[in-house]
């Protein structure tokens, strides 16, 4: 039997009662159900679209695998410092990609029905919610189940501009995996997560990107060293960058292309417009107020450290909750939920110091505190930082330098943030996060032998602080 033929649709039977009924097939709910079902829990997961979720099938893992396509432009640029010549141009398709990038969405996608079904998990393909503490209608068929516990675990869904004119052109990230034709001229509004990653991807494939940013600088929340040479690099590769306005219409041309206009008048066109403007937790309709679940103002579901709700056979976890909206997260917590739950064995999350990247091209990545914060809570902070350009560049030709830097507490040594902008960030601050989560202290880095030639090696030759404060 193939894994989807596991799926249950609307026409087939499924148990009236289960002891977990998980709303939601992502990256909290599939890891919940599992660990459940491994309790011998009798699990059964709704899911309205895809399993897998936002990660697998329209988010982390498409998005990253168009992040390594964009990157191939520079490399072949590259290459000619390294000797290589080739007869024409690298040419790039579209369509190939896409095609390539959903083959293995679709492998995932198969992989995760296939795990849960050998974990014994009822899968039903059908929109879910609440019809009180304990019953879950799945909406069209309009069956109902009966749960001792039930798990929200839906996500969140892109924000679209409310009353913009011509607002509907735009599109959001779920829509630009899948686009018939590669935008040539692309707006992307907005300086988050997927705006400046999104910027990045396309420029990189060869669209002429403007990303336009109501506020200075992209990237709100980040050190600010971050975000000012983050936001120079992205410019010199060539992405226009429109700071301190924002879109104030949109209309489609007779040619299929759409005028934008801006706050300040000015005016672009465009082939697609990306708003990627955040994303709300997906509550509308979902049956909380039957159940009497509270929600915060954003639509968030209210949780205590254990991710249980007021109402008590109710729990929620990931995205839907709106703490720390990443997929590690939702993972740890849909375990921490099934291991107290259903183990007996009360697990809290830690969201403290979790590691974060934008895979920019160049990307960078986190871990604890940015020195603004930092400042705010201590008054004086010690700030090593050192700028240089990678080995790997010298040859190529670039000068886009790379970024390093280490905010430390001054009374007692320990390290409270580092941050690197450059190539290979994402992978440098993965492992300087377990030696944070350990209490690393500056003394440790000094005491580390360099690891030569590498970038990764900037963070432990760091000698020189400056003292700052509030
Ligand atoms: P989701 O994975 O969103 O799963 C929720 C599921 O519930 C969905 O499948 C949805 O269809 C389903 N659902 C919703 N309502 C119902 C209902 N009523 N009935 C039945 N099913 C329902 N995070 C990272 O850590 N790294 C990254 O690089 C990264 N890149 C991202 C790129 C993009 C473009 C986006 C949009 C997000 C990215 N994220 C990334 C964030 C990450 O995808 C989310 O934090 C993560 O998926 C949250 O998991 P979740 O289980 O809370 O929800
Ligand atoms: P973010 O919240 O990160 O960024 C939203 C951006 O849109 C901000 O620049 C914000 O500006 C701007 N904005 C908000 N409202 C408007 C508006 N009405 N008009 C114009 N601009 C507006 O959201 P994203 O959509 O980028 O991503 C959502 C979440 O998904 C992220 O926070 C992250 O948790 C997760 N994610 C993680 C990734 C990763 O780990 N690499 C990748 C992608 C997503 P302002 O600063 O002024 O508020």
């Amino acid at each position: 039997m193939a894994a989807s033929d596991s799926v249950k649709t609307a026409g087939e039977e499924i148990p009236a009662r289960v002891d977990l009924f998980v709303i939601g097939a992502g990256s909290g709910g599939v890891r919940a159900a599992r660990i459940a079902a491994e309790a011998g829990a009798r699990v059964m997961v709704a899911e309205e679209y895809r399993v897998g979720g936002t990660c697998v099938i329209r988010g982390c893992i498409p998005k990253k695998l168009m992040a390594y396509a964009a990157h191939f432009a520079e490399d072949f640029a590259d290459a000619r410092g390294y000797g290589w010549s080739f007869d024409s141009p690298p040419r790039f398709d579209w369509a190939a990609l896409k095609a390539a990038v959903q083959r293995e969405v679709d492998r995932l996608n198969g992989l995760y029905i296939e795990t849960l079904t050998k974990a014994g998990v009822v899968i039903v393909s059908e929109r879910a919610r609440l019809r009180d503490a304990h019953r879950v209608e799945l909406v069209s068929s309009g069956r109902l189940v009966e749960a001792d516990t039930i798990l929200i675990a839906t996500g969140g869904t892109p924000v679209r501009p409310k009353h913009l004119p011509g607002g509907e052109y735009g599109i959001t990230s779920n829509e630009i995996f899948h686009l018939p034709r590669f935008p040539g001229r692309l707006v992307v509004v907005g300086a988050g997560y997927i705006a400046v990653e999104f910027a990045s991807i396309m420029h990189g494939l060869g669209a002429a990107v403007t990303l336009v940013y109501r506020r200075r600088p992209i990237l709100r929340g980040f050190d600010m060293d971050l975000r000012l040479r983050l936001q120079e690099a992205l410019a010199a590769r060539g992405i226009d960058i429109v700071l301190e306005d924002n879109v104030a219409s949109l209309a489609c041309r007779a040619d299929g292309a759409l005028d934008v206009t801006l706050d300040s008048g000015a005016r672009l066109i465009a082939d697609e417009v990306l708003f990627a403007i955040g994303r709300r937790p997906n509550t509308t309709g979902l049956g909380l107020e039957a159940a009497g679940v509270e929600c915060a103002p954003d639509g968030a579901i209210v949780v205590d450290d254990d991710s249980r709700t007021n109402v008590e056979s109710i729990w929620a976890v990931g995205d839907v909750t709106n703490r720390v909206n990443l997929t590690p997260v939702a993972i740890r917590e849909g375990h921490a939920f099934a291991l107290t739950r259903f183990h007996g064995r009360p697990t809290r999350v830690d969201h403290r110091d979790v590691p974060s990247a934008v895979f920019s091209l160049p990307p960078l990545a986190t871990v604890g505190m940015s020195e603004e914060d930092a400042l705010d809570e201590l008054g004086e902070v010690d700030v090593y930082q050192s700028g240089f350009r990678p080995l790997r560049h010298t040859l190529a030709g670039r000068e886009e330098r790379s970024f390093v830097k280490v905010i430390v507490d001054p009374a007692t040594d320990r390290v409270l943030g580092m941050h690197m902008l450059g190539p290979d960030a994402p992978e440098i601050i993965q492992g300087f996060a377990t030696a944070m989560k350990m209490g690393l202290k500056k003394a440790d880095l000094d005491r580390t032998t360099a690891l030569h030639p590498t970038s990764a090696e900037e963070f432990v030759l760091l000698r020189a602080p400056e003292h700052r404060r509030a």
